[in-house]
């Protein structure tokens, strides 16, 4: 493995992550939008997010800034960053998959919602979440600079801190004790731990 091969596959990563999230946006548009909250605000945090994932990561790849951050390339690690990236793919298509329609980028109810809670939902209120942390951690492993490396866990950190509570309260106001019995017998990104 070489840094070039590494930031091949963080490229291909995003290129499929594109290809498993198209259909569903374009799906999302047609149906209708019963409770939105604080869309400026959650627009805002989905665009520091795709800064840390997507701006500095492309500029480090395109012109080695910043070089000072740079760390000592690791093979091993940009390994690990592969089974990352595998993981992550995983973890975006089967949440997709089984949201289906109740899918939407920011806060949203949809027109006949359901409560998912089977499939990956099973085991975890929050496996896309997981998918987008997976994410972050494959990029600081394949993109060996602490600055990127950084950038992606505090954009992903900063999107989950800012929205996971607000996202739970629009579901209990929206499912009541359904979601609080989900709430209680399943973790939010690790079972048994968190
Ligand atoms: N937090 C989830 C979903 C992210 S998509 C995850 O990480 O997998 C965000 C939208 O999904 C929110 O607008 C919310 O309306 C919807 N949502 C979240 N959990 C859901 C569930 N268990 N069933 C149905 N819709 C859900």
């Amino acid at each position: 493995m070489t840094p070039f091969a590494a930031t091949i596959c963080w490229v291909a990563g995003l290129v499929i992550w594109f290809i498993i999230r198209y259909p569903h946006q374009r799906r999302s548009r047609k149906h209708q939008i019963v409770d939105s909250r604080d869309r400026a605000s959650q627009q805002s945090l989905v665009a520091i997010s795709v800064v840390g994932v997507g701006l500095i990561p492309a500029i480090w790849a395109l012109t080695g800034f910043p070089e000072g951050a740079d760390l000592p390339f690791s093979p091993i690690a940009a390994w690990i960053g592969v089974v990352a990236v595998a993981a992550y793919l995983w973890f975006f298509y089967r949440s997709h998959k089984d949201l289906g329609h109740n899918w939407s980028a920011t806060l949203e109810i949809r027109a006949k919602h359901t409560l998912v809670t089977s499939g990956v939902y099973h085991y975890v209120r929050h496996p896309m979440y997981v998918s987008f942390w997976l994410m972050a951690v494959a990029q600081a492993l394949l993109l060996q600079n602490w600055f990127v490396g950084l950038a992606g866990l505090v954009g992903i950190g900063i999107l989950y801190f800012f929205r996971v509570k607000k996202e739970e309260k629009l579901m209990l106001d929206t499912f009541g004790g359904t979601y609080r019995d989900y709430s209680r017998k399943t973790a939010r990104l690790i079972p048994f731990i968190y």
